[in-house]
């Protein structure tokens, strides 16, 4: 089973944290810290999941999300915005922009596991 994720966030302490949670319970990080990055690498992981963090510097999360869904090779790969924006109309502009779900910060250690799991079908159960 495919149990690599690809976490695009350039928040050191929001990187340490979800890459701990998601660890514990075998999920395998790869980690980018802006889109640009993210953008040249994500096709060759080859990720079950792709976590991304909305504010980014340079090119934001709405901009990343687009050009990783302009990939071919990621159809079928669900992107979860993970975003300390809560204004009306994100999750909307977050999805329009092709992500599959949204889970806000701060991150909730006791939830956040179980959340991104339910994007990733098959996997609930196997939790370490
Ligand atoms: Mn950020």
């Amino acid at each position: 089973m495919n149990r690599r994720i690809l976490l695009i966030e350039d928040n050191e302490e929001n990187r340490y944290l979800a890459t701990f949670l998601l660890e514990t319970h075998g999920w395998k990080i790869v980690h980018a810290a802006d889109g640009p990055l993210a953008l040249t690498t994500a096709a060759g992981i080859a990720p079950a999941l792709i976590l991304l963090d909305i504010q980014l510097p340079g090119m934001d999360g709405y901009a990343v999300a687009r050009a990783l869904r302009s990939q071919p090779a990621l159809d079928g790969v669900p992107i979860i915005a993970v975003t300390s924006y809560a204004m009306p109309g994100d999750r909307e502009r977050c999805m329009a922009a092709g992500c599959n779900g949204y889970i806000e910060k701060p991150i909730d250690p006791d939830t956040f596991v179980r959340d991104i799991e339910t994007f990733a079908p098959g996997t609930r159960g196997d939790a370490a």
